[in-house]
C-alpha cells in the first residue's frame, strides 16, 4: 500500500517536472482518508493524453478519447486522466462532449459525490472545494451540485450512491435520496452490466442488508433496462426476513439466492434474473442450483409429518428426508445443498429472531394474521427438522458425490460384457445412495459387489 502511493508520487513528480499539475483523485483519496485499502489509483493532470504518453516508458492507451492513459511502473498501474469537463449526457450515461481544461476544481466538479471529488497533491495537501472530507468524517454522501441534475446526466450515479452508503457504512443525504426518488426511472438507460457491477459490490460488501433495504425502499430496481422478476419486486413484508438473512450467509451468490428463496421465487425466475444481470455462467449456475436444491428439500419437508405421540421426530420418519437430501446432493452438488440449507436457515432465523422457534412461529402467524399454510416455506416445521439434521447427515456421508465414490464407470464396464449406456450412471447412483444412507461403506470391493447385485437384478445374468 505504501509503495503503491510512493510509486504514484513518482508519476506525479515526473508530470510536475515537465511543468504540469498532477494529483491523486477519486476513490483512492476517499479510501485513504477512510483508512481503507486502496485498490486502484487515479491521477488527474493538466497534461494532455499524448503528452502523458510521451513522458513514460510503459503506457497503455486505455481511454484516449476520454483522456485516460494507463501508466505502468514496477508492476503498478495508474490511470492518468487529463483535467476535463463534460457536457451533453444525451444518453443518461456518458457525456457526448469532453473538453480538456487547465483547472483542477472544474475537473472535480464533474465527479459524482463530494467524497469522490477530493484531490491530494504529493505532499498530502487536500484540494477539496466541495468539502468532501467533512462529509466523509460525518458519514454523509452528498452530490456535487444538485443530485437530481447529476442523476439526469448519468443515472448510474444513483446506484453508486446506494452502493457506497452500504459498503462504506455511510448515509445518503436527504437531497440525494430525493434525487433518487425523482430520477429512478432513468435507470432504464443504464446497461445491465453496470447495474450488475454495483449490485454485486453492494451484495458482497459488509452490510448487504442496508444496501438492499435502500434498493427496495427506493424502488430503483423496478426500473432497470431489463425487468428483474425477483430483485425488482415491490417493497413489502416478505422483504424483512430477507434483509436479516443477507448478512447470515457468506458469498454474494448465496446472498442473491437467499433473496430469491425469501421471496418465494422459483429456480426459473432466479435463472432469468441472473441472466438479465449478465452474471457469469458460473455465478448464474451457483445461484440457480441453490434454488433447485431448496425446492427439492422443501418438497421433502412439506411431506414430513412429526410423530403423533412424542412430538419429536422418530428416527424412522427422518428416513425420507435423509433420502431427499441425498438425492438433492446427487442432482445439484454439495455446494448447492449446503447453500440451500444455509440460505433458508438464515431466513428462518431472521424471521424468528428472539423467542424459541415454536413460539416465534406461532407469534409470527398471529402477528400476520396468517394460517400455517401461507407461512414462508423456509418456516415450515419440516424445514426446521432439516436445519437440525441435514448438515450432520452430509458430514457423515463417505462420498459427497459420484466422483468421490471408490467405484467408477470404468470399473463397472470391466466386470460386464454389456455396452456402456445410461445404465452405468443409474447403477453408480444406486450404489452411491446406499453409501449416502449409511448402508454401505465407500470401499471398492463392497461397492463392486453391490453394483453386481444391481446388475443381476436389472439385467438378468
Ligand atoms: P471504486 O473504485 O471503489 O468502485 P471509485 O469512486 O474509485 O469507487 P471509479 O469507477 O474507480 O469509482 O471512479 C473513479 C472516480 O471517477 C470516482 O471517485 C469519481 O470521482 C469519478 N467517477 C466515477 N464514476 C463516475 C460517475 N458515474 N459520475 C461522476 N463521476 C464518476
Ligand atoms: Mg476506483
Amino acid at each position: 500500500q505504501d509503495s503503491l502511493f510512493e510509486e504514484a508520487y513518482e508519476v506525479i513528480k515526473v508530470l510536475e517536472a515537465h511543468g504540469y499539475e498532477a494529483y491523486l483523485v477519486g476513490g483512492c483519496v476517499r479510501d485513504a482518508l477512510l483508512d481503507r485499502p486502496v485498490h486502484d489509483v487515479d491521477i488527474a493532470t493538466s497534461a494532455e493524453p499524448a503528452r502523458v504518453a510521451s513522458l513514460f516508458e510503459r503506457v497503455i492507451p486505455t481511454g484516449l478519447q476520454h483522456g485516460t492513459v494507463t501508466v505502468v511502473r514496477h508492476g503498478y498501474t495508474f490511470e492518468v486522466t487529463t483535467f476535463r469537463s463534460e457536457a451533453g449526457y444525451s444518453d443518461y450515461r456518458r457525456p457526448s462532449e469532453v473538453h480538456y481544461i487547465q483547472d483542477l476544481s472544474e475537473d472535480l466538479r464533474r465527479r459524482d459525490y463530494t467524497m469522490n471529488a477530493i484531490a491530494m497533491d504529493r505532499y498530502g495537501q487536500l484540494h477539496d472545494p466541495f468539502h468532501g472530507a467533512a462529509d466523509l468524517e460525518h458519514g454523509w454522501i452528498r452530490a456535487v451540485g444538485q443530485a437530481e441534475e447529476r442523476y439526469a446526466e448519468d443515472a448510474l450515479r444513483m446506484l453508486r450512491g446506494i452502493r457506497f452508503a452500504s459498503v462504506l457504512r455511510m448515509r445518503l443525504a436527504k437531497s440525494v435520496w430525493r434525487g433518487i426518488m425523482a430520477k429512478k426511472t432513468l435507470l432504464r438507460h443504464i446497461a445491465m452490466e453496470r447495474v450488475c457491477d454495483e449490485l454485486w459490490k453492494l451484495t458482497a460488501g459488509p452490510d448487504p442488508a442496508k444496501g438492499w433495504s435502500m434498493l427496495v425502499r427506493s424502488g430503483v430496481l423496478r426500473h432497470t433496462k431489463e425487468p428483474l422478476r425477483i430483485y425488482g419486486r415491490e417493497d413489502g413484508p416478505a422483504w424483512l426476513p430477507v434483509y436479516g438473512a443477507l448478512g447470515r450467509v457468506d458469498t454474494p451468490e448465496q446472498r442473491l439466492a437467499a433473496v430469491a428463496i425469501g421471496l418465494g421465487a422459483t429456480a426459473e425466475a432466479a435463472a432469468q434474473d441472473a441472466k438479465a444481470l449478465r452474471l457469469s455462467k458460473a455465478e448464474q449456475d451457483a445461484i440457480v442450483s441453490v434454488l433447485s436444491a431448496f425446492a427439492r428439500l422443501e418438497a421433502a419437508a412439506h411431506a414430513y409429518r412429526p410423530a403423533v405421540s412424542s412430538g419429536r421426530a422418530a428416527q424412522g420418519e427422518l428416513a425420507p428426508m435423509r433420502l431427499a437430501v441425498a438425492q438433492a446432493l446427487l442432482a445439484y452438488g454439495e455446494n448447492a445443498v449446503r447453500g440451500a440449507l444455509a440460505c433458508s436457515r438464515a431466513l428462518a432465523e431472521a424471521a424468528a429472531p428472539c423467542a424459541a422457534k415454536r413460539e416465534a412461529r406461532a407469534g409470527m402467524r398471529a402477528a400476520l394474521g396468517q394460517d400455517v399454510s401461507v407461512l414462508p416455506s423456509y418456516q415450515h416445521e419440516g424445514m426446521h427438522v432439516l436445519y437440525e439434521h441435514a448438515s450432520a447427515w452430509i458430514d457423515a456421508m463417505p462420498a459427497k458425490s459420484l466422483a468421490q465414490l471408490k467405484l467408477s464407470g470404468k470399473d463397472l464396464l470391466a466386470v460386464t460384457t454389456r455396452q456402456g449406456g445410461p445404465w452405468v450412471r443409474a447403477c453408480l447412483e444406486h450404489v452411491w445412495l446406499k453409501t449416502a444412507e449409511g448402508l454401505l461403506l465407500n470401499e471398492a470391493e463392497l461397492l463392486l459387489q453391490e453394483a453386481e447385485q444391481w446388475l443381476r437384478a436389472h439385467h438378468g445374468a
